[in-house]
């Protein structure tokens, strides 16, 4: 099995890291400043019959004055169109104007989505996490909730198996 999964979210999500950490090498910049990816980048992963081609996309931002911004959210969208899994990463409990921003591109795509909730690490009570996910469960309804640590590696192995199974 094959195909492409996009990798979406707003800036500073952890989608970058991700990446990397999945393809196991820094194939694309992660940084505390958002802004840093600001190209859509491939990275293949094959593991026995299943190879993943991943679309790292730069966050989509909310400030449209600037043109990077809007070359920026363009190249977001339009990573959204023809892929076979999504991968809306989110933080482990914010929810911002411009994660509501991919939301709205996000509910509209076909294919399986799988909505990662990132940086779980950092949490200092697991009892945050119940009504965040019933609050993107609302959101999402068709979507699996996947949370994760991408720096530190926590249940990659899970999404990556529920990548491969949806492909
Ligand atoms: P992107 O803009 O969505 O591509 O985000 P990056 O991958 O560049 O990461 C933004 C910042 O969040 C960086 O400082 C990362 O080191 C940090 N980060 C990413 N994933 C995690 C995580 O799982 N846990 C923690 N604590 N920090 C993370
Ligand atoms: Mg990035």
């Amino acid at each position: 099995r094959c195909g492409y999964v996009a990798i979406v979210g707003r800036p500073n999500v952890g989608k970058s890291t991700l990446l990397n950490h999945i393809l196991g090498q820094k194939l694309a910049i992660t940084s505390r400043k958002p802004q840093t990816t600001r190209h859509t980048l491939l990275g293949i992963k094959t593991e026995g019959a299943v190879q993943a081609i991943y679309v790292d996309t730069p966050g989509m931002h909310k400030d449209n004055d600037k043109a990077l911004n809007r070359y920026m959210n363009r190249s977001a969208s339009a990573a959204l169109k023809d892929v076979d899994v999504v991968i809306f990463v989110v933080d482990r409990t914010r929810w911002t104007d411009e994660d509501q921003m991919v939301l709205e591109r996000v509910k509209f795509v076909k294919c399986p989505v799988l909505l990662v909730v990132n940086k779980i690490d950092r949490l200092d009570d697991k009892g945050e996490l119940l009504p965040h996910f019933q609050w993107l469960t609302a959101q999402l309804p068709e979507a699996e909730i996947v949370p994760v640590s991408a720096q530190h590696g926590q249940n990659l192995d899970t999404l990556e198996k529920l990548v491969g199974e949806r492909l």
